[in-house]
């Protein structure tokens, strides 16, 4: 019989009620350390003090009225993202795919209210994950996420991950936009290199054409950088952003230039919920402590610690694991058993990380983690992995 609860997540036999910082507590009690931060949203962990004030003293003024008004919560929210990236514009959502949507609508509007709709494709990369919707799975493709959903929305053309030839071959009269994730979250940590983004920063130019960087899992300081492309110098046109932009709180945003918004004239999109006063209230909260160089250094020095611990336990375990990959606190490990069981085993050892595609296990902690912390994880994956050894 069907469960209550739409059974589409092969679920982990744990139930947290409680976090606490960089910590999930079980309703027994039982503490776990969360080195997967609800896949990369929990940038500063659980029940972070200035998180709650704001949800606390919005919730107790006023959280929603609808986009009939102006919202100044949302204007706040927009105008610090402004002001903090190449953006000139913004649109929230409530999660990610809606920013990706407002993405590839933008892309499309912006050549149809030039009067060049027949610039409606959008080149994007094999592996890539741009959420659930109808739109996102026909812009990443991939069995898994597309079986079954036909007919899929036309107009993408997905090309082998990263290959610049490719790109530099598929974009045509029809293309309005290649879009990209600096590195593939889901798809499994691997990164675009800084001289292929520039690449694509570089076709887009010479076509005319609009670059849309997919930053919902690799923003807001996951890198070391409030966004992973500034590691390469360049700036996309539109970057939908989400997961950690809400520390937890669902929200998500649509950045772009100006140029690349001119299609998005009154009355071309919209959203219920999206950018209501109590959501852009806790965005604005995360902004104010993740977007500042002594955060964002932090989460370098701490990367550098984690990194150097994981590149000894892959070495500690060389029938387990065979490479570290990623970028900042968005960290892959190789492994060479099934993902699965090293994930499971970590559950043993009371630490949660999350697996992606190509028997990765990612590991994507809050990004305000203490170096105390840094070592007590790199203990216990230790400890997860002398387990899964001894069984092997
Ligand atoms: C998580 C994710 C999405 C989808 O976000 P949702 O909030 O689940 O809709 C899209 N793109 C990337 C890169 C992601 O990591």
């Amino acid at each position: 019989m069907i469960t209550p609860v739409l059974p589409t997540y092969a679920r982990a036999p744990l139930a947290f009620v409680e976090g606490q910082g960089a910590w999930l507590i079980e309703e027994g009690g039982e503490r776990y350390l969360d080195f997967g931060a609800g896949i990369a949203v929990a940038v500063l962990g659980h029940a972070h003090p200035a998180l709650v004030e704001a949800l606390e003293t919005q919730g107790r003024r006023l959280w929603h009225t609808s986009n009939l008004y102006r919202i100044p919560n949302q204007e706040r929210l927009a105008e610090k993202l402004v002001a903090r990236t190449f953006a000139d514009t913004v649109f929230v959502t409530n999660s990610g795919a809606e920013a990706v949507e407002c993405a590839i609508k933008m892309a499309r509007k912006h050549f149809s209210a030039k009067g060049q709709p027949e610039r409606h494709r959008i080149v994007t990369f094999e592996g890539a994950f741009h959420g659930r919707t109808m739109a996102a799975i026909s812009a990443a493709g991939g069995e898994k996420l597309v079986k079954g959903f036909d007919p899929l929305l036309p107009g993408f053309d997905i090309l082998p991950f990263g290959d610049i030839e490719a790109v530099r071959a598929a974009v045509g009269p029809q293309t309005a936009a290649i879009m990209a994730e600096p590195i593939l979250g889901e798809g499994g940590i691997r990164q675009l290199p800084d001289a292929a983004l520039r690449d694509l920063r570089a076709i887009a130019d010479a076509e005319g054409i609009l670059l849309i960087l997919d930053e919902i899992q690799t923003g807001m300081g996951r890198t070391g950088r409030l966004f992973a492309h500034e590691w390469a110098g360049i700036t996309p046109d539109i970057m939908p952003i989400a997961k950690g932009i809400g520390g937890g709180f669902p929200l998500g945003a649509c950045l772009a230039t100006e140029h690349a918004a001119s299609g998005m004239t009154l009355g071309t999109h919209g959203s219920t919920y999206g950018g209501n006063p109590l959501a852009c209230a806790i965005g604005c909260a995360v902004l104010d402590i993740v977007a500042t160089p002594e955060f964002l250094a932090g989460v370098s020095r701490t990367a550098g610690r984690l990194r150097q611990g994981l590149e000894g336990l892959v070495a500690a375990h060389p029938k387990l694991f065979s490479e570290v990959r990623g970028q900042g606190l968005m960290l892959g490990i190789g492994c060479l058993v099934p993902n699965g069981e090293v994930v499971a085993a970590g559950y043993d050892a009371k630490i949660l990380t999350v697996v992606a595609a190509g028997n990765v296990v990612r590991i994507l902690p809050p990004l305000n983690l203490s170096d105390a912390e840094v070592d007590e994880g790199l203990r216990r994956l230790d400890a997860a992995a002398s387990a899964l050894e001894a069984r092997q």
